[in-house]
């Protein structure tokens, strides 16, 4: 373990001083260059690396399979190309009216308010979405307040990826109290791995903002490991849980980082012990880049029937998957051929 002392370091100066160059990240786990197989830089190109210095420090030094370091290092087998496995895997672009929002589900409203991520992850099905179209901007608030005012059957908004907690507190007050606006507005649901990969942003401001909001406040973080759950992670989680805040863990099922039933079973403990329920446990949504981290659907089903037996079920997440135009997420155990 790199013994970096970022417990002690605010959020903001963390997220200004993310690794972005492949063989610093390597030299740091003191790995030989070598492990950039040619065609890796390009990858990097194409999307960069950004990850946060206390989430290598949660990275075994010396091992080039680090489950932690397999999802954020860029990798030659990128740049191929698979059939099937496209830009903009969940078809978005056809739900995105207004900029910032996605209109995917009935009574759910998505809203990207920003293209950052404190974290690239390798395998994300958003990794080609053209943000920088698309983000609401002050005035585009007007907008999104009357389509949301008209459409009373939406009574929860989600804000997602990029990742709304790399907003500074300032700016999520603004859109919280925007949201509480609108009376049929009950629920937020904030997805981040911010939490993560700089457990720092689960700051007094920020839980005191979401503990005091007329709203109910789901915060659903995005974890694959046990292993990036050390136990400061951990006791910041469980801080915010006891504050009547549901958080709960989505999961993303991939080849050498998680593709094992006792990993996944380690891993729904380590949550638990954090005040953290496992909530999806997603198979990769086809996106071009990531195809190395697929797996095929009867090793799925035989992980994911290994989970169900080790298991409480209040343990097991639902293994799920997202299809374009669907109105849900659809349960796949059991499901012959998905
Ligand atoms: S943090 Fe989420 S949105 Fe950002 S790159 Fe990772 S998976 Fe994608």
């Amino acid at each position: 373990m790199i013994n970096y002392l970022y417990q002690e370091q605010n959020w903001q100066s963390q997220l200004s001083e993310l690794i972005t160059d492949p063989l610093e990240l390597l030299e740091n786990l003191q790995l030989s260059p070598e492990q950039l197989l040619s065609g890796a830089i390009l990858a990097s190109k194409q999307f960069k690396l950004r990850v946060p210095r206390a989430f290598v420090g949660k990275m075994k030094v010396g091992d080039p399979l680090d489950p932690l370091l397999l999802q954020v290092l860029p990798h030659h087998l990128e740049l191929e190309d698979h059939p099937g496995y496209v830009t903009d895997p969940l078809d978005e672009e056809s739900a995105n009216h207004i900029p910032g929002v996605l209109h995917k589900y009935q009574s759910r409203f998505l809203l990207t308010l920003t293209g950052a991520c404190a974290v690239h992850c390798r395998y994300c099905f958003r990794r080609h979405f053209p943000y920088q179209e698309n983000l609401p901007k002050n005035e585009d608030w007007l907008n999104i307040q009357n389509y949301l005012s008209a459409q009373t059957q939406i009574n929860e908004v989600i804000l997602s990826g990029g990742d709304p907690l790399t907003l500074s507190n300032r700016k999520l007050a603004l859109w919280i109290e925007r949201l509480e606006s609108i009376a049929h507005i009950k629920i937020l649901r904030i997805h981040s791995r911010v939490p993560i990969v700089i457990p720092n942003r689960l700051d007094d401001e920020l839980v005191s903002l979401l503990k005091n909001s007329r709203l109910r406040i789901i915060l659903v973080v995005h974890s694959n490991h046990a292993a990036e759950l050390d136990d400061f992670t951990c006791l910041k989680l469980s801080h915010v849980a006891q504050q009547n805040i549901l958080v709960m863990n989505q999961a993303v099922l991939l080849k050498g980082v998680n593709d094992s039933a006792q990993t996944l079973v380690d891993l729904s403990h380590r949550l638990f012990d954090a005040n953290v329920l496992p909530y999806y446990l997603h198979v990769l949504d086809k996106v071009k880049g990531a195809h190395h981290f697929d797996l095929e659907a009867a090793k799925i089903d035989l992980i994911y029937k290994e989970v169900l037996a080790n298991l409480p079920g209040y343990l097991v997440p639902k293994l799920v998957r997202e299809i374009a135009g669907q109105q849900n997420k659809t349960p796949l155990f059991g499901v012959a051929t998905f």
